[in-house]
């Protein structure tokens, strides 16, 4: 009888289906028109959060806000980071250097002409900002640099 079926075939449906579940785990959960997030955002967050800009430096609320509680996504209001991640990067942004486990997604991101690592919601796929490798050596060594305009703080006696 004719073998259909070889062991390198079956090896690599195997990893081309690991592959496929991949990318589906990894596929948002939050989708919607472009006319209802301009509806459902401000339109600062709208810029930030569907059109990948950058808030001024300086100029976000949370820049300088150090209250204890959870950072959400603006979006889709996953909790992102805890306020004990958050630390004075003095770079102008709201700086962590970790977050809520599976929170996020990394993208490579040329706007500038040089390679960056862009954060974004994993559920909803918005644009948070940046990952960078000059973080707090003690800890994780990264610094989250994410526009405030893309979070909404929810004070700890709230949570
Ligand atoms: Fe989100």
């Amino acid at each position: 009888m004719k073998k259909i079926l070889n062991p390198t075939f079956l090896m690599l449906m195997v990893i081309s289906f690991g592959c496929a579940q991949k990318q589906n785990n990894t596929a948002v959960k939050v989708t919607k028109s472009e006319d209802q997030w301009k509806a459902e955002l401000s339109e600062q967050s709208y810029r930030i959060l569907r059109k990948g800009e950058t808030e001024r430096p300086f100029t976000g609320e949370y820049d300088k806000h150090f209250e204890d509680g959870v950072y959400r996504c603006a979006g889709c209001n996953q909790k992102l980071f805890m306020s004990e991640n958050k630390y004075d990067s003095k770079c102008g942004w709201p700086a962590f250097d970790n977050a809520v486990k599976g929170s996020l997604k990394f993208d490579v991101d040329y706007k500038i002409g040089i390679p960056r690592t862009e954060v974004l919601c994993s559920n909803c796929g918005g644009h948070l900002g940046h990952v960078f490798n000059d973080g707090p050596k003690e800890t994780t060594g990264l610094r989250h640099c994410i526009n405030s305009a893309a979070l909404e703080f929810e004070p700890k006696e709230n949570e």
